[in-house]
């Protein structure tokens, strides 16, 4: 089975539980204002206008695809900042067989895998391949990182092998959701409650973007939300950064921090020690 992968860290201790090999799936099914990795988000279209820019002469096209040589290339970055349409030439393609083998060769040094993205789910086959290989010969974990918009078959697949979710809630409100998104909240909302009544929800996160989804009415109402549905999911308090950021978003400031001590202290009254803050 063939996935496509933007990158893979080796050792990561934000991407869930210990530290976890985490896994950039490429691909999105939104449309985030303030992505702080929009070159996940979609798939490379082969226009050829990255590789004008790189002075290295580590892109080529071959065959009417561009080509990637790593040993060339210095990490720049130029050709991710060209690209307009959110994607990447530097994401590649790798059998599960392959990914296995490298998750289980620095099994030692790992509590577990994440899968992340773009929206890992939408290469759902692949996830549920690799994570039935590594449960057949290791004890590590897998979790995955999502922004919740999942089908229903998928997400029961991915229910019955991993063992968490990390789920990103961009707005309660669906108008906001949409702007920021490009999508409606509805599913979002259904696999969060759906999730919560597992014991797989392992935490919620939210960015505050001023003036956009970060009033106190609606950041209090998630968490009343998570606190009725379980006694055990996070909710983690993310400030908006411009970092990465590709949209006019870049030019907002970064989250100014009284407002958000104010808002975590008001998420803190409902949630207590499940309500966590993000530095
Ligand atoms: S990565 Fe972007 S700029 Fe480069 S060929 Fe693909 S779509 Fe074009
Ligand atoms: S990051 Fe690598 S491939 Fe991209 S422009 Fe720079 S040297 Fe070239």
């Amino acid at each position: 089975m063939k996935g496509y992968i933007n990158k893979i860290i080796e050792n990561s201790f934000i991407d869930g539980p210990g530290n976890r090999m985490a896994i950039f799936l490429q691909g999105c099914n939104m449309g985030c204002l303030y992505c702080h990795n929009p070159e996940t988000q979609r798939m490379c279209i082969n226009c050829g206008r990255c590789l004008e820019v790189c002075s290295q002469g580590a892109l080529s096209i071959k065959e009417g695809k561009i080509n990637y040589n790593k040993q060339k290339c210095i990490g720049c970055d130029r050709c991710l900042e060209v690209c307009s349409e959110f994607s990447s030439p530097k994401y590649f393609e790798m059998q599960s067989d392959e990914l296995v083998k490298i998750i289980l060769d620095n099994e030692i040094f790992l509590d577990g895998i994440t899968f992340s993205g773009g929206e890992c789910t939408l290469q759902t086959d692949f996830i549920v391949d690799v994570v039935e290989k590594v449960k057949q010969k290791s004890n590590l974990t897998a979790f995955i990182d999502t922004n919740g918009l999942i089908n229903e078959n998928d997400l029961n697949r991915l229910i019955s092998c991993v063992d968490g979710f990390m789920m990103d809630v961009k707005a309660i409100d669906d108008n906001t959701h949409r702007f920021l998104t490009g999508v409606s909240n509805e599913t979002v909302l259904k696999n969060l409650k759906l999730l919560a009544k597992t014991d797989l929800l392992y935490e919620v996160r939210y960015v505050l973007v001023e003036g956009y989804n970060d009033s106190v009415e609606q950041v209090k109402y998630l968490a009343e939300l998570i606190k009725n549905l379980n006694d055990y999911t996070r909710l983690v308090l993310i400030p908006f950064r411009p970092l990465g950021v590709k949209t006019y978003f870049k030019n907002l400031p970064l989250y100014n921090r009284q407002k958000y001590d104010i808002i975590y202290d008001e998420i803190y009254k409902v949630l207590k020690d499940r309500a966590i803050k993000k530095d």
